[in-house]
């Protein structure tokens, strides 16, 4: 068990945390202490259970941010997938369900069910979205992802109602009736949207064994998915919430990668760096593997991009391969 976790109370947790950040240059957590993002409020919040005083102000900045975008019919863009996005943030940030935007915009979503289960954009509405990592995922209108990526949002809030598990049983069933699964975005976002309904029916188990071993057929010897170190954000924001040993050794087996490609100041990425180190710590928190990471990092310091290389970089390296 990671060894923050066994602190009892918050008080405790703070003190640990504060000594962690001045000693730690390099912990994921102290690049993410102290983000204005929601990511970082995210961390602080769910990731180490601290609701610190400091970060109310900033909370109800990011969640009226998020709301006021909001259309009047409450979609976000008339978008299933950006609807998707933001209640999955606003559940990161912890606003509350009877917040009256996050009722609107579930209903919003329901509305725009299919008869079968799935969701499907209007015509006029493009299939791309920012992915919570914030590279930008491409879907054909008929993709698996299209309801997969808006389920990941929905399900933070809405896991025990009838129709949203409607449309996780018609993911899984995708997932395990088509040749070929199409692409990485479809894969990680129908596993991540599998893993947290937490549906136990044999058709998600076996959709999510798929996913995950379809993962590892990409996955090389010295860890990466699909040849680029890139590709990590997207695999591990599935992975990182799939309780299968499979799943585990993956991550396991990527963590010198992950270490060389981590910047010493402890962050992932060149844009959306809170975004990214956020997928990759809850990654392994989740598989209780932040502190061999964190060894591994002490032991091996040369793992590990200088920070000076983040001006030098095209933000294209940013981004992985729609399609492998
Ligand atoms: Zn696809």
């Amino acid at each position: 068990m990671d060894e923050w976790r066994r602190w009892a109370t918050p008080k405790e947790r703070l003190r640990w945390v504060q000594a962690l950040v001045t000693e730690k240059p390099r912990h994921p957590f102290t690049f993410l202490w102290r983000h204005l993002s929601w990511a970082g409020v995210a961390t602080r919040r769910k990731l180490l259970g601290l609701k610190l005083k400091r970060d109310e102000p900033l909370r109800f900045r990011l969640i009226k941010g998020i709301v006021g975008e909001q259309y009047p019919r409450g979609g976000f863009r008339s978008s299933l997938g950006w609807t998707g996005l933001r209640l999955l943030q606003l559940a990161e940030l912890d606003a509350p369900p009877d917040h009256p935007a996050i009722v609107k915009a579930l209903q919003w979503l329901k509305g725009r069910q299919d008869p079968e289960g799935c969701f499907l954009e209007l015509p006029s509405v493009p299939t791309s979205y920012p992915a919570v990592w914030g590279e930008e995922v491409r879907f054909s209108p008929i993709a698996i992802g299209v309801t997969a990526f808006a389920l990941c949002g929905l399900l933070r809030w809405e896991r025990e109602s009838y129709w949203v598990q409607r449309a996780v049983q018609w993911v899984a069933r995708q997932v395990l009736q088509r040749r070929e699964i199409c692409c990485l975005p479809c894969a990680v976002h129908a596993l991540h949207a599998l893993a947290i309904s937490r549906l136990d029916s044999a058709t998600v188990q076996a959709a999510m064994e798929r996913l995950v071993s379809w993962l590892s057929d990409h996955q090389s010897e010295q860890g990466e998915w699909f040849a680029n170190p890139e590709a990590s954000y997207a695999v591990l924001f599935a992975l990182g919430v799939c309780p299968s040993p499979a799943a585990r050794s993956q991550i396991s087996k990527a963590l010198p990668m992950l270490a060389g490609l981590q910047f010493l100041d402890g962050g992932w990425g060149r844009s959306y760096r809170a975004e990214k180190t956020w997928v990759v710590t809850s990654a392994l928190l989740f598989h209780e593997l932040l502190e061999t990471f964190v060894a591994l990092t002490d032991r091996c310091p040369w793992l590990g991009r200088p920070i000076e290389w983040l001006e030098q970089m095209p933000p294209s390296l940013d981004e992985s391969p729609t399609a492998p």
